[in-house]
């Protein structure tokens, strides 16, 4: 979370509509697509400044020319070695990857926390620069968005406020993985990907391997939803069944296998040896998530918000949705505190509020209230100064009844943000990625004791280590733990 920028993006259209010729990279064939090679080079780099808004790069320039270097050698022995690859890591704790036309590619540090090889590192960047080459995004954008970069923001929470949860780049791109492209592109992907490790002199099975952890990740999640009484996430819904028994997938991974070279290799103590230190969980600069408490050390704030409400913290805001998805709350850092309170709700012109604006004073805190709708839906302004900073708290909900509903727990995440305190500051410090090596007889049920990960550590500490759900350490083992 950082101060506010001004997001625009256009929406990558589903639509398909096919008006050129061109022939496809991969197939050779003649091939429909609407844009020329430096038309997709052209809105890759659009886009790309767009990520670059929405997400922050991680800032470890050894990382990022670690993943580059892997990345390079993939797109090298690729069916397109002629454009520029850039491969970018993001300092975000999604599980997530994905391409942009035009050879922009991004892997989150969420993700790379949850491998445990070069080469399955090279995997993810192998099935992405497969999306590349194979154009698939270029497929899918329609003649209309290619050729008329149209800003198009639907907004779940409040017009005008920039507020991008229903289409931010983050729900655009956040499921690409795996489901961005449909199944057969996904197919296709992951069997260029097994091609490109293959012809790197990488192990292809680390492409089953990879989608094994992304399986594992639903898994974990369907466990911590039925904790928490909510749906899981249906964010890796393409494989009805285990990644071992997908047929089709060992099908093009063996095609893979068959041109390997003998000696390919998978390089795990390079990779582990490049990523520890590296942040697990929020950064500093992004605040931190415990129990639906967000903690923030440079702004100097807190926030709790309702249990089981879905939080996503995005590089600019974090937003808060109801199990139900009927309902948000959105913390902001909007501008410098001028003036009262109540004179910054009401220079906030695109409302109109009528005089309703109430003072306040929360936890010490000036600020002002208002209730009143945009686009005939219910929302909750409240604006509190803290360090010469205006934050804003925007509750809203889909209809009246559901307002009122949440009524009670708008207003307590709103009533609840406060200074951070020196024991919240130890809370919120980030967590690291340390390697240590497995002495005989150590169980993952006892490194989780010593653990800051809370009651799910035994599951992160086998998910990051790809033994989960019930796997042990081997002794002599190099093994991921955090800190
Ligand atoms: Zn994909």
């Amino acid at each position: 979370m950082k101060p506010p920028f001004d997001l625009k993006l256009s929406i990558i259209g589903l639509a398909l509509w096919l008006t050129a010729c061109a022939t496809n990279p991969v197939t050779g064939s003649p091939n429909f697509v609407t844009m020329t090679e430096s038309q997709e080079i052209g809105l890759g780099r659009q886009y790309d400044a767009e990520v670059r808004k929405q997400y922050h790069v991680y800032d470890s320039p050894e990382l990022q020319e670690y993943v580059n270097q892997v990345g390079q050698k993939l797109a090298h022995n690729s069916h397109r070695p002629n454009i520029s690859y850039h491969f970018t890591v993001l300092d975000s704790t999604e599980v997530n990857a994905f391409a942009l036309p035009g050879g922009y590619i991004y892997i989150t540090r969420g993700l790379i926390t949850y491998l445990n090889s070069e080469a399955e590192l090279g995997a993810v960047l192998g099935h992405e620069t497969g999306h590349v080459t194979a154009r698939h995004s270029v497929q899918q954008i329609s003649a209309a968005t290619a050729t008329n970069i149209v800003v198009q923001i639907t907004s779940v929470f409040v017009p005008g406020m920039n507020t991008a949860a229903g289409s931010s780049l983050t729900n655009l791109l956040g499921n690409a993985l795996l489901s961005g492209y449909g199944r057969e592109h996904e197919l296709q992907a992951d069997h260029l990907g097994a091609e490109y490790l293959a012809r790197t002199g990488y192990d292809p099975q680390a492409m089953v391997q990879v989608l094994i952890v992304l399986k594992n990740q639903e898994l974990f999640d369907a466990e911590i939803a039925k904790q928490e009484g909510r749906e899981p996430r249906a964010y890796h819904g393409l494989f009805a069944t285990h990644p071992d028994n997908d047929t089709r997938l060992k099908q093009v991974v063996g095609e893979a296998q068959s041109i390997a070279r003998p000696n390919s290799v998978e390089n795990r103590e390079a990779f582990l040896q490049h990523i520890k230190g590296i942040t697990f969980g929020e950064s500093a600069d992004q605040g931190t998530i415990r129990k639906g408490k967000f903690y923030h050390s440079e702004l100097g704030l807190t926030l709790q918000f309702p249990e089981g409400w879905h939080i996503h913290n995005l590089a600019d805001r974090v937003q808060a949705q109801s199990p139900t998805n009927d309902a948000g709350i959105e913390l902001r850092v909007a501008n410098k505190a001028t003036g009262s309170p109540e004179d910054y709700l009401r220079k906030m012109k695109w409302f109109s509020f009528g005089e309703n604006i109430e003072s306040l004073s929360i936890n010490g805190l000036p600020a002002a209230t208002t209730e009143t709708t945009s686009q005939g839906k219910p929302v909750k302004i409240t604006v509190i100064y803290l360090n010469n900073k205006a934050f804003l708290i925007v509750g809203s909900a889909a209809s009246r009844a559901v307002f009122d509903r949440y009524h009670d727990n708008i207003n307590a995440t709103t009533t609840s943000f406060h200074p951070i305190t020196d024991a919240e500051r130890k809370l919120a410090k980030p967590l690291m990625i340390r390697i240590i090596t497995a002495k005989q007889g150590v169980t993952y049920a006892e490194l989780a004791r010593s653990s800051p990960l809370g009651k799910n550590a035994e599951s992160y500490l086998r998910l990051i280590n790809a033994q989960y759900p019930s796997g042990e350490p081997a002794q002599g083992q190099e093994l991921k733990i955090v800190e």
